[in-house]
């Protein structure tokens, strides 16, 4: 039950800002914004200056710097806040038993059953100023009897800020605030929920939850539970790591590099497209090859947290470089993606431009629509066939029969050199 729960939800204060201030101090007290430069790119991150202007994650940087023409931008340093996560994440593990890595800058902890020992909320308070005074960054946290209401707590209270909810209080705190306050609420749902005349928590929590759930489905029914300060969801250990994860076995085995590289192409792409859907970011990709002789070989590589096809793809290339050191025929190929933890915006800091933005979510959204094999990489289309004067065979769609037409449709090597590719697991 939640009433004898202690959750407390820890977030960094602007984070990507907040490390940035720290190596340069004229920037205190400035708009900030991470991500593009002031013509191009999306913001992943802005300071709270410049949230008074109304720029926030995930807006075009043109639009951001018509909102503020005296913002500061910077590119970014992904490799720097990876770093700065693990060491909070760290200080964390070293304190506590069981907690969460939420995203780059956001952990939940598990305090139930320790309140008996330690006072949760004075725990909770020296565990922030040990952050603060080994990061010099700040951060703040919410402390309840959920996961969803401490993590509420942390918005109403940030910056730096303390706040606890006991279970009593629960309903009331989060009566008055408006519905787009409950974690979760995307635009879609808020504009419904606007139409229908609910803007505030509470009228949310008075709906019948079966009106909830005919409008919604279950989303509107979980919707309804966190109104209604319900959230039963565990704190899921950080040592269970979640990784993603596919392997090929060939038909028959290959010495072919080109081939090899254009497979693992295939296979990051997919697991791109995978981390996205769920809004996550990797911090560790490996590698591994399977001789014919079934020696079975890994190489593994710590990565700044990301999502990018063509960040990882590189990353996967040049593993299996340092791997394949025998010339010898392969069985099998395989990548996983591990370290997952949430974020969608910072995908935004490796890019060069709003195009590329863009362009990643016009193909996902393809992808969500025609399946993960609709949008591929040009290297890894198979070559034109040829007919038996070795020329390319042109592709007609108009001269060519139903079955004709099924059998020319775009093949990769992972469909025609490979018996089998298995789809991303949870691991
Ligand atoms: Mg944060």
């Amino acid at each position: 039950m939640d009433k004898d729960r202690h959750i407390i939800h820890m977030d960094q204060d602007a984070f990507f800002v907040s490390v940035e201030v720290k190596k340069n101090s004229k920037l205190i007290g400035k708009p900030v914004i991470i991500g593009g430069s002031s013509d191009r790119g999306v913001v992943a991150s802005c300071s709270y200056e410049a949230r008074k202007f109304g720029i926030h994650s995930a807006m075009p940087a043109r639009t951001a710097k018509m909102l503020c023409p005296d913002a500061i931008f910077l590119k970014g340093n992904m490799d720097e806040y990876s770093k700065a996560s693990q060491e909070i994440t760290e200080i964390i593990s070293q304190r506590v038993p069981l907690f969460e890595k939420a995203s780059i800058d956001e952990h939940y902890i598990d305090m139930t059953g320790m309140d008996r020992f330690f006072g949760c909320m004075k725990f909770a308070s020296e565990l922030r100023q040990t952050v603060i005074k080994e990061m010099g960054l700040p951060i703040s946290f919410g402390l309840s009897a959920n996961k969803t209401v401490a993590k509420v707590c942390t918005n109403e209270c940030k910056p730096n800020g303390e706040l606890e909810i006991p279970f009593p209080e629960v309903r009331s705190f989060l009566n008055p605030l408006p519905v787009n306050k409950i974690p979760g609420i995307g635009n879609a749902t808020y504009r419904k929920l606007s139409e229908m005349g609910v803007r505030k928590i509470e009228t949310l929590a008075e709906i019948p939850q079966e009106l909830m759930f005919k409008i919604l489905g279950d989303h509107g029914l979980n919707l309804w539970q966190k109104a209604n300060g319900i959230d039963i969801s565990p704190v899921i250990p950080y040592r269970e790591r979640k990784s993603i994860g596919t392997q090929t076995t060939f038909e028959s085995d290959s010495m072919d590099i080109n081939k090899m590289k254009a497979i693992l192409t295939g296979m990051v792409t997919n697991l791109t497209f995978d981390l996205r859907s769920q809004q996550k970011l990797t911090a560790c990709i490996t590698v591994t090859i399977r001789y014919s002789n079934f020696e079975t070989v890994t190489q593994q590589a710590r990565i700044p947290y990301t999502a990018l096809d063509s960040f990882l793809i590189g990353k996967a290339h040049d593993l299996f470089k340092k791997l394949y050191s025998k010339r010898m025929l392969l069985r099998l190929i395989g990548v996983k993606l591990s370290h997952l933890v949430s974020g969608f915006e910072q995908i935004g800091l490796y890019h060069t431009s709003e195009e590329e933005y863009d362009l990643y979510q016009a193909m996902d959204k393809v992808r969500q629509h025609y399946g993960v094999e609709s949008v591929v990489k040009a290297c890894i289309v198979a070559p034109p066939a040829k007919d038996e004067k070795n020329k390319t065979i042109k592709y007609n769609p108009r001269k060519k029969s139903e079955e004709e037409r099924k059998k020319s449709r775009i093949r990769t090597f992972i469909n025609s050199g490979a018996s089998s590719v298995n789809k991303p697991t949870d691991s």
